[in-house]
């Protein structure tokens, strides 16, 4: 049997978190070295690693609730906005194997931080733009 994953940890209540919300598919609490005030984490209680291995159901509870909690974020901490950002695999970041949504309040002072400013951008020409936009569709 494969290793439980540290956010199933969580969600059996083997290691303790600042839980926020629970529903009989969903499960979210505060991250442990928040990048703001009220940076809360919105997972799957199944230990799905990526976004693509969800079943379109589960991810559809998830969905049902990421608003609703984002907005009880928002007005708990009085932020301006919310990034919304799923590290999905590890080229892009994603250290706990176990799918999660982060919600990470912004405030309109100088600590805003576009996801934009996270990359250099991408210098790519109509037709390599089109080529790509078609592999996309062809691999669905
Ligand atoms: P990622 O890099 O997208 O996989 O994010 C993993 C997140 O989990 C990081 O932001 C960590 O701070 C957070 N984290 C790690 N351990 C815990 C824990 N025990 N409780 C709450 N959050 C955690």
């Amino acid at each position: 049997m494969s290793e439980k994953t540290l956010f199933t940890r969580i969600v059996e209540g083997e290691i303790p978190s600042d839980t926020v919300y629970e529903d009989e598919t969903t499960y979210a609490f505060l991250d442990v070295n928040p990048l703001a005030p009220g940076h809360t984490l919105v997972i799957p209680k199944a230990p799905y690693e990526r976004l693509s291995e969800m079943p379109p159901a589960e991810a559809a509870d998830v969905f049902s609730v990421l608003g609703e909690i984002t907005a009880a974020v928002e007005a708990a901490v009085d932020a301006d906005g919310t990034t919304v950002a799923l590290n999905n695999g590890e080229a892009a970041g994603q250290e706990v194997p176990h799918v999660h949504w982060h919600i990470i309040p912004q405030f309109e002072d100088d600590t805003a931080r576009p996801i934009h400013a996270l990359f250099d951008g991408a210098e790519l020409s109509d037709e390599e733009r089109s080529e790509i936009a078609g592999r996309i569709r062809d691999n669905q």
